[in-house]
Parts: C-alpha cells; structure tokens; sequence
C-alpha cells in the first residue's frame, strides 16, 4: 500500500470523509467508524508512513503530543475513567491500515474487549544479550 491507495491519505486529503475532532498541520484526529467502544477514535500523522519505526521524530513527537489532550477531551465527552492507546505495527499485531495510527479506546466494566496479558519471566542471560543487541541498534 502507498499513499496513492491509502484509505487515511484519503481522508487527510479530503477525498473521503470523516468525522473529524483534531487538526493541525501534522496531525489529525478523527472518530473510528469501526469503534470498539463509544469514543474509540484515531490519531495519525498526515503524511503516509506504514509503521512507527517510519515515522520520523518531529511527526512522532506531533501526535505524541496530541495524545494525552485528545485523550482528556474523550474522557471528558464520554464520562469514562479508563482507555487504552493502541498502536499496531505489521498484520500480526492487528494492523490493517497501512499508515501509521494511534487508537484511543475508551474502556467500561465488561465492555467484552478483555486484557490479554501472558506474562512470561525475562531470564537474566536473554536480558544481557537482549540490552547488547537493542543498544547498539539504537
Ligand atoms: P488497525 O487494525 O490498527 O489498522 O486499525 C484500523 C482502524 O481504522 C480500524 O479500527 C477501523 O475501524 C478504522 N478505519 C478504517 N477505515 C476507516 C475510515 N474510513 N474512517 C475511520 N476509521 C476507519
Ligand atoms: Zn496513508
């Protein structure tokens, strides 16, 4: 997928509607038509970029920082106490949206999405070897 068959480059350049909440000259926010709770809606940088890695620090940095005031504004809007971000990267974590984007996913009591969270033990030999290889690829 590139930018010219991108659904989200669509709707940055207005070609496809959305129910927007958020603009400005990097970033927009807009209400998920496929949402996972009342509220669920979406952060993206404006230009095309398929995964966090891509995304260069000034446009990360723009829709990092809209984050937690859109988050405010949907706890607001909603009365909820309790969402979740999430940011899926490659199909399979779930992405399927080819340009980068931050969900905020307003959480109730047994609203049925449920917390998956299989804790494994992080042994100190793999930590070693894990902090040498992430460290020198930084
Ligand atoms: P992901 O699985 O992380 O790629 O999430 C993609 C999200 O985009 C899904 O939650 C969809 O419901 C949402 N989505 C797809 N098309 C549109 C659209 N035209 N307007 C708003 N949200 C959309
Ligand atoms: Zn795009």
């Amino acid at each position: 997928m590139n930018s010219s068959n991108c659904i989200f480059c669509k709707i940055v350049a207005g070609d496809i509607p959305c129910h927007k909440l958020y603009e400005d000259d990097k970033v927009l926010a807009f209400l998920d038509v496929g949402p996972l709770s009342r509220g669920h809606c979406l952060v993206i940088p404006k230009a095309h970029h398929e995964t966090l890695d891509e995304l260069p620090d000034d446009l990360a940095a723009a829709c990092a920082s809209v984050l937690p005031r859109l988050s405010r504004a949907v706890k607001s809007a909603t009365g909820v106490k309790d969402w979740n971000i999430l940011q899926n990267n490659g199909r399979l974590s779930g992405q399927a949206v080819d340009h980068v984007h931050f969900h905020i996913i307003p959480r109730v009591a047994d609203d049925g999405l449920g917390f998956r969270w299989p804790a494994g033990k992080l042994e100190n030999q793999d930590a070693a070897t894990l902090i040498k290889a992430i460290t020198s690829a930084l």
